[in-house]
């Protein structure tokens, strides 16, 4: 017992630095409501979205840690609480360690954090890709206040400029990609990029969107699901977002 709590409270403390004030607890308690509503089923993805302090990756004016998407600037949003879970919850057998995974539309990079210290050990990679290079400076600042850091600082979590659509062949193929926008169709590189056994999380439509589940059979042939109705900011050209769309 006694070993116990010297364990937990040095955790605690090197936890700590990796949460803003008084983070640690309002974080718990939003994790622990979705848990209530039944949003969380799985403890891995609980443990995960407790680890990383949403706070630091929501801009300051916001309040963190509600169950509400919020704006980012640039016409972009973090996802609402409930929403990282699902899409999490749904790649969790494809997010396990040692795993490649791609993270489309990376945002704030707190979703991004959250695959990697899914994917992580034992040599896994998460790979966020985001079209607004703003975005993508701060979100690696944000990174570096996180529990994620370590990920971050030795490579197997990485951010990259670029247009999503095209994906990011160089650690393809993935066995987990997940899209933070709704794409009016699914884009090919995606799917090719899609390692066979593997499965994308991806919004589709425009004003109307669905959630689609789309998995990769060991064959190759890919089956289509429709999780849920959503509403997502529109995957598209930087011009067309940064334009109002
Ligand atoms: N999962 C992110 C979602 C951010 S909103 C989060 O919760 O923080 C969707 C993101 O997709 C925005 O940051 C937007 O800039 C980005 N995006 C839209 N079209 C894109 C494209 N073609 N390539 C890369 N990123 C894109």
């Amino acid at each position: 017992m006694k070993v116990f709590c010297f364990c937990a409270s040095s955790l605690n403390r090197f936890f700590h630095r990796f949460w803003s004030r008084g983070g640690i607890e309002k974080n718990k308690a939003l994790v622990e409501h979705l848990q209530q509503y039944g949003v969380i089923k799985s403890t891995k993805v609980a443990e995960v979205m407790e680890t990383i302090d949403r706070g630091l990756f929501v801009p300051g004016g916001n309040p963190p840690y509600v169950d509400s998407p919020m704006q980012i600037g640039y016409n972009a949003t973090i996802s609402a609480p409930h929403m990282h879970a699902m899409c999490l919850e749904l790649l969790e057998e494809h997010l396990q360690p040692g795993m490649h995974a791609l993270d489309v539309g990376s945002g704030t990079g707190y979703l991004t954090a959250c695959i990697a210290m899914m994917v992580g050990p034992g040599g896994g990679r998460a790979v966020g890709v985001e079209h607004i290079p703003e975005l993508v400076t701060t979100s690696i600042e944000n990174l570096k206040k996180s529990a994620a850091a370590p990920l971050l600082k030795d490579g197997s979590l990485l951010l990259h400029v670029s247009d999503g659509r095209e994906g990011w062949p160089e650690f393809a193929p993935y066995d987990a990609i997940h899209v933070g926008a709704a794409a009016p169709e699914i884009p090919q590189p995606l799917i090719d990029q899609l390692k066979p056994g593997g499965r994308m999380v991806i919004p589709v439509g425009n004003i109307f969107q669905d959630l689609k589940v789309v998995d990769k059979r060991p064959d190759g042939s890919v089956t289509i699901q429709t999780e849920t109705s959503v509403r997502y900011v529109p995957l598209t050209s930087r011009a067309s977002q940064l334009q109002g769309y």
